[in-house]
C-alpha cells in the first residue's frame, strides 16, 4: 500500500515541499506520496483526525495552522511544546505526535549566516506567527541574551513573549509595537535581524525602510526568495541569507521522522532550486502567489 504524507495549509497551491519530499521518497525507493491538502481552519480538526489512519506516515503543517494544530495532537516533542507550534506530525499507532523541525532548520540557517564570526547575543525578530516562534526558541537556545519581537498586531507578540516566559527567564525577551522609529532604534543596538513575517512573500514590499539597515547587520529572511528586504540589506553592506537552508533542513528532519532514514539532502536541495527556478517563491509550501521573474535568482 502506498503510504501518504500530506501538507496541510490554506491555501497550499504551489508547494516547494512537495517537489523535494516526493523526490526524496522516490530516490530511496519508499512507496509514499506527498499530497497537498488545502484546508481552511474550520476543516483542520477533521483533517488531523484523518491522519490517524494506517495509510499515513504523517504530515507537514503550514500557514496558517502551525499554532492551531497544537491541541489536536496527542503528544508534543520538546520543540513542539517549547514553541507552541507544530510543522511536522508523525503517527505512533493511532496517536499523533507534533514536532517542530523549523527550529533545527533555523539553526542551520543562523549558523551559516553568522559564519566564522562569534555568535551574536542580540536579535530583532519581525513577526510573531509559527515561524517566529521557531526563530525565537532557536535564538534562546543558541544563548542570545536580548531578543526584541515586533509584530503588526502587538498582542500576538506579547502572547509569544508570555509563552516563552520560563524558557526566557534568564534573558531579555520583549515585545514592542511596530513603529518605524522604535524598530530603527532597536536595529541600531542589534546584530541579527530576522524577518519572520510574510511581508515580501507575494509582493515587492519590505517590512522596514531601507534607511534603517546598517552595514554591520546579519539579515535572515525566512522567505525563500531575494526579497526587497534582502536586496536593501545587501545594498547597505549587510550580510544576508534567505529561507532556503531553513526550508531544506526542516524538510530533511521531517523526512527522517516519517521514514527513519537519512534524507538525501543534495537531491532535495536540487529539487528546491528547480522548483524555484520554475517561478515558485513560496518559503515552505504555502501559497506562492504569482510567479515573479524579478525575484527569481
Ligand atoms: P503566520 O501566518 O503564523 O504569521 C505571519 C506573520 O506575518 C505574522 O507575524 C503577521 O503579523 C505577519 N504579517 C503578515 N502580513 C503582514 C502585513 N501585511 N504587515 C505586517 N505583518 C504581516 O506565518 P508563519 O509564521 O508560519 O510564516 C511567516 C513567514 O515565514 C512566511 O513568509 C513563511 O513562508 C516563512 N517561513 C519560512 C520557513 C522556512 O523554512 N524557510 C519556515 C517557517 C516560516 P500579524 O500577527 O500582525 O498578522
Amino acid at each position: 500500500m502506498t503510504k501518504r504524507v500530506v501538507l496541510i495549509g490554506h491555501p497550499v497551491a504551489h508547494s516547494l515541499s512537495g517537489a523535494m519530499q516526493q523526490a526524496a521518497f522516490d530516490e530511496l525507493g519508499i512507496d509514499a506520496a506527498y499530497e497537498l491538502w488545502d484546508r481552511p481552519p474550520i476543516e483542520l480538526a477533521d483533517a488531523i483526525g484523518e491522519l490517524r489512519g494506517d495509510d499515513f506516515l504523517g504530515a507537514n503543517v503550514t500557514i496558517p495552522h502551525k499554532e492551531r494544530v497544537v491541541p489536536m495532537v496527542d503528544r508534543l516533542t520538546e520543540e513542539g511544546h517549547a514553541t507552541g507550534a507544530v510543522n511536522t506530525i508523525t503517527r505512533e499507532g493511532k496517536r499523533l505526535v507534533g514536532h517542530n523541525t523549523d527550529v533545527a532548520g533555523f539553526k542551520v540557517a543562523l549558523d551559516k549566516l553568522v559564519g566564522k564570526q562569534k555568535m551574536p547575543r542580540n536579535a530583532v525578530v519581525l513577526g510573531a506567527g509559527g515561524g517566529a516562534r521557531a526563530v525565537v526558541y532557536g535564538l534562546i537556545t543558541e544563548g542570545f541574551q536580548r531578543i526584541i519581537v515586533f509584530n503588526r498586531h502587538l498582542h500576538r507578540a506579547e502572547g509569544l513573549v508570555k509563552h516563552f516566559g520560563r524558557t526566557a527567564a534568564h534573558m531579555e525577551l520583549r515585545a514592542m509595537p511596530w513603529h518605524e522609529s522604535i524598530i530603527e532604534s532597536e536595529l541600531a543596538k542589534t546584530k541579527v535581524l530576522v524577518n519572520a513575517t510574510s511581508i515580501g512573500l507575494t509582493s515587492e514590499d519590505s517590512p522596514v525602510p531601507a534607511e534603517v539597515l546598517q552595514s554591520d547587520l546579519l539579515v535572515l529572511d525566512l522567505i525563500y526568495a531575494k526579497t526587497k528586504l534582502l536586496r536593501d540589506a545587501a545594498a547597505a553592506g549587510a550580510i544576508t541569507s534567505d529561507g532556503e537552508l531553513m526550508l531544506l533542513h526542516q524538510g530533511a528532519a521531517a523526512f527522517t521522522l516519517w521514514t527513519g532514514q537519512p534524507a538525501p539532502l543534495e537531491l532535495m536541495q536540487q529539487k528546491l532550486a528547480e522548483a524555484r527556478a520554475s517561478g515558485l517563491r513560496s518559503a515552505e509550501g504555502e501559497p506562492a502567489g504569482e510567479p515573479s521573474g524579478a525575484l527569481a535568482e
